[in-house]
């Protein structure tokens, strides 16, 4: 936070906003005036359907969500919907055709290690899954771009969705333009780890998904955007289901289904209260600020001051095409590599933490999600040069 100074550059759970904090803690202990912390209020009380209400409201203004799409905060982070759009998506497709005997393809396009992992789930739970692009295959066995669209072999039509990731929080890639699909297929996205931080056409899209704990509060809680045509009802028991004796994906279960989920408000359950809430004083800092078009221009400041000085540095090294860098997690090398250990000491000891990379790819990264400012990114450039400085003497 930067009333400590402490520059926290992790990939997540990530730096929330001092002032969320101060604010969170000055009201922790008397709510709304309920004289109970936020904790200890029925999710079914008036105070929490207030607070649930505002808080999507909030993220509809800021996202410029249209109507015809559900706002659903749900449980079980980013991993749980790599298996809930597979359900809902392979159902909304039958549904529309009347065929639920269908196995109707699902494409994927894979630019990293969490599109890779969402596809992974997807073929645990069912047989029909292509791989329409593999950044992996078509970089030479690294990530590090995204194959250009019209390289995609997506199927079609007939496709139940068309799944990628906008922001790879481990290989620092990301999209720089939505893609252009078939306008009857619903596009899926990973948003995770960029979620709120640009301007995005909602509306191209059948479902959005971002757990909250990078760009947006505490983990506990995962936004879900998905267009109302989309929800459907599915078959109460495995008897009814033509597919089940196929043995390919059945009813999704209750909590993963999206229609349960928007018909009861995100109230199936008892909810992450407080992670809702923690979300909902991070959308009034957002919108205090002036929006996502007001932190959209200093993410770019941020990304473009490291990314200048990484590439006309003589030690630090970016391997990753300059058309899909990502603005949020940039990860980078130290030549020789031997340095890195004392790079990440010596940036411990300015309070600069978290910069290592992630543990399957190595180096090091910096996450500069909308809560790291522009005075945190010169902070660690200036670290960044006063180490190049200290060795390539
Ligand atoms: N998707 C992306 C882009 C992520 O960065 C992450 C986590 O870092 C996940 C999914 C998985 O999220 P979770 O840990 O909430 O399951």
């Amino acid at each position: 936070s930067s009333t400590t100074k402490v520059w926290n550059f992790g990939a997540g759970p990530a730096a929330i906003p001092a002032e969320v904090l101060a604010k969170a803690q000055a009201e922790f202990l008397d709510f709304n005036n309920t004289g109970m912390s936020v904790l200890e209020i029925s999710h079914r009380s008036k105070t929490f359907d207030n607070l649930l209400k505002k808080t999507k409201n909030d993220l509809r203004q800021l996202l410029n969500i249209p109507e015809n799409y559900k706002i659903l905060f749900m449980q079980g982070g980013g991993h749980t919907q790599f298996s809930a759009v597979v359900y809902n998506l392979v159902a909304a497709k039958r549904a529309k055709t009347g065929d639920y005997s269908w196995n109707p393809p699902v494409d994927y396009v894979i630019t990293g290690s969490w599109s890779a992992k969402s596809v992974a789930e997807a073929k645990r739970l069912y047989a029909n899954v292509n791989i329409a692009a593999d950044a992996k295959v078509s970089g030479g066995g690294k990530f590090g771009s995204i194959p250009p669209r019209g390289e995609w072999k997506l199927s079609g039509p007939d496709a139940a969705y068309v799944y990628y990731c906008d922001n790879e929080t481990i290989n620092g890639v990301e999209f720089p333009y939505i893609p252009d699909i078939d306008p009857s297929v619903p596009l899926v996205c990973d948003m995770s780890s960029n979620i709120l931080s640009r301007k995005f056409d909602v509306s191209k899209f059948g479902v959005i998904y971002a757990g909250a704990q990078k760009n947006v509060g505490p983990a506990g809680v995962t936004i879900v955007i998905v267009r109302e045509d989309l929800l459907v009802d599915q078959p109460k028991t495995v008897a009814e289901h033509s597919a089940g004796s196929s043995g390919m994906l059945m009813t999704v279960p209750s909590m993963l289904d999206y229609k349960i989920m928007a018909d009861t408000d995100s109230l199936y359950n008892t909810p992450p209260v407080f992670a809702v809430y923690m979300a909902g004083l991070v959308f009034d800092y957002l919108i205090a600020r002036g929006g996502v078009q007001e932190i959209e221009k200093v993410n770019g400041q941020k990304a473009k001051l490291l990314y200048d000085y990484i590439d006309q540095s003589k030690i630090y090294q970016s391997h990753i095409d300059p058309k899909v860098r990502s603005r949020m997690n940039v990860p980078f090398r130290i030549n020789p590599p031997e340095l890195e250990a004392q790079f990440l000491a010596g940036a411990e000891a300015l309070r600069m933490y978290q910069l290592k990379g992630h543990r399957s790819v190595g180096g090091l990264r910096a996450s500069i999600y909308n809560a790291m400012t522009l005075e945190g990114v010169t902070a660690l450039i200036d670290y960044m040069k006063a180490f190049e400085k200290k060795h390539s003497a």
